[in-house]
């Protein structure tokens, strides 16, 4: 079972492909939205969200790790997009942390930014699936088909990576691979309650 997320969106050129894609399947995936991006492009969020699937906050501005970030940056960062979210996004208010190229390391959080996010009642996603389509936009297919893990991260950005999604589809599904939307597997803070240990991934 993997569940499908895409971050960094909403892009003009790419999200409506992914989401035809999506609805050709009966899919339904998570966007992780970058808020200066939706903040342009509501109407795709919009869309995905008529169309049944889950948004999350992925940063304002997506420029750095919260780790590396002073409080108040962190919490403009946080919570200007969850207030473009309002009416999108899930109530379960989905954050995914900006990683610097997909890594799970001490810069992901300030101790500030685990408070913010506990406080203001957020659910945390991770991922355990990357086949870093970003840095190999023509490749990624066969990672993604190879790693283990549940939670898949792509992006719906202009990189040309999602050129080949319609081939990941069939392939994955073809390999038996089910596509659901539990993100359970990767959610250290569950609707502000930390349940899985965040060792390795807060700022000292
Ligand atoms: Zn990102």
């Amino acid at each position: 079972m993997v569940s499908l997320t895409f971050d960094n969106g909403p892009d003009p050129a790419v999200t409506p492909r992914v989401l035809d894609l999506l609805a050709e399947r009966g899919l339904k995936a998570t966007f992780f939205v970058v808020g200066e991006k939706l903040a342009r492009h509501r109407h795709l969020a919009e869309r995905a969200h008529a169309e049944g699937h889950w948004i999350g906050n992925h940063t304002y501005t997506h420029a750095a790790p919260l780790g590396t970030q002073d409080a108040a940056t962190a919490r403009a960062e946080i919570e200007r997009t969850q207030e473009l979210l309002d009416g999108l996004a899930h109530p379960d208010r989905l954050f995914r942390p900006m990683g610097g190229g997909g890594r799970l390391d001490r810069r992901l959080f300030s101790r500030d930014a685990v408070d913010l996010l506990t406080a203001g009642g957020y659910s945390v996603v991770l991922w355990d699936r990357l086949p870093r389509d970003w840095e190999d936009p023509d490749g990624w297919v066969e990672r993604a088909l190879a790693q283990d893990g549940n939670v898949l991260v792509l992006h719906d950005v202009a990189t040309g990576a999602m050129d080949h999604l319609q081939t990941f589809l069939d392939r994955a599904q073809a390999a038996g691979i089910e596509f659901g939307r539990d993100l359970g597997a990767c959610m250290p803070i569950r609707r502000g309650e930390v349940v899985a240990p965040l060792d390795g991934l807060v700022t000292p």
